[in-house]
């Protein structure tokens, strides 16, 4: 590791002046964060030390949603009452991710902002567009299991590794900023994070010192919520395909349906067309292949990650019958 120099922010618009430096890194429960800088992936000349900040806690919104703020940890937001109650596959999806250890660590704002676990990105004697741009791409013709089948460039196929985020998209969160000047920002999550295309360096929109305050989430839609992950081994693994879900309907009968996957794009992946085939749909129908083939419109495999494209199908698939077979009970969870 290089040496880096060190402060404690003391308010959030401090920190976001001191982030705005050149060569300025905000570091929180630093779960990912610490592992890049040892094995120099990022180099921060200094870090920008949040933990001092208020966390901000969970609290009710005048609309009936949630705030979250930037600084709760993982563990707490997955034990939350209101999240398990009102929105409980974003507790499920934070449980589904890491270890206890690193969800007692990890915060919602950092869990948003990790990077991707593209095995090349992490070995910097690989070429890799993400860490440094203009070498190449590892994963393009090497070992890609992991890696994206949609969204994907020319550039880099790495896929987003957060299972919060892909429950965040599903719920239609908003991501509060402020930058250095004060000003701050509402962003929906929709549109916050970047697909590579040529830039695959830059993951979200944030501009540089932007701090992530709060996310807020809208009240929870009507419907049967769940998290779905398949990985490699039962715990501490990330997804090869997931699905955030939420299925209003009854008696194989969908009203609207809405679900984001992960694992499979540089984003959390959601399509609206995908879910606008659905409502009113059978879900033993054609409805169903029809929103799969709109989900993954230009979807390719690199080799080793062919099998994302008929897994996630497969899972969509069930997920959505599921939730709307005869005798489902109407509920969240
Ligand atoms: Fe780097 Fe992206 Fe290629 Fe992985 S997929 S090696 S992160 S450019």
């Amino acid at each position: 590791m290089r040496s880096f120099g060190y402060e404690r922010a003391g308010s959030p618009q401090g920190a976001a002046q001191a982030g705005a430096a050149s060569g300025a890194a905000f570091i929180a429960g630093g779960t990912n964060l610490l592992d890049l800088m040892k094995l120099e992936v990022e180099t921060p000349t200094r870090l920008v030390d949040l933990g001092r900040l208020d966390p901000g806690g969970v609290h009710p919104t005048a609309e009936g949603g949630l705030r979250i703020g930037a600084g709760v940890s993982n563990s707490a937001l997955s034990a939350d009452p209101t999240v398990r109650s009102q929105y409980p596959l974003l507790a499920q999806a934070l449980l589904a991710g890491a270890s206890p250890q690193l969800r007692n660590r990890a915060t919602t704002a950092g869990n948003l902002l990790q990077r991707t676990r593209c095995v090349y990105f992490y070995d910097t004697a690989s070429a890799c567009n993400k860490r440094a741009p203009g070498t190449g791409c590892g994963a393009m013709g090497g070992v890609n299991r992991m890696n994206a089948v949609v969204g994907t460039s020319s550039a880099c196929i790495a896929a987003h590794p957060s299972d919060m985020a892909v429950a965040m998209m599903a719920l239609d969160a908003t991501v509060e900023t402020v930058t250095a000047n004060g000003a701050g920002r509402r962003i929906p999550i929709t549109g916050f994070y970047r697909l590579p295309g040529n830039t695959p360096h830059l993951d979200t929109v944030l501009q540089p010192g932007e701090l992530i305050t709060a996310v807020t989430l809208p009240p929870p839609p009507p419907g049967v919520q769940g998290y779905r992950k398949i990985r490699d081994r039962a715990s501490y693994a990330f997804a090869l395909v997931s699905v955030a879900s939420i299925v209003d309907g009854s008696d194989g009968q969908i009203r609207q349906a809405r679900f984001a996957c992960g694992g499979i794009a540089p984003r959390p992946w959601r399509v609206e067309a995908a879910e606008a085939a659905l409502t009113g749909a059978r879900a033993d129908g054609p409805a169903l292949d029809r929103a799969c083939d709109l989900l993954l419109q230009g979807a390719a495999g690199h080799g080793y990650n062919d099998f994302k494209i008929p897994m996630v199908r497969r899972l969509v698939t069930h997920v959505v019958a599921q939730a709307v077979r005869p005798g489902q009970e109407q509920r969240n969870g």
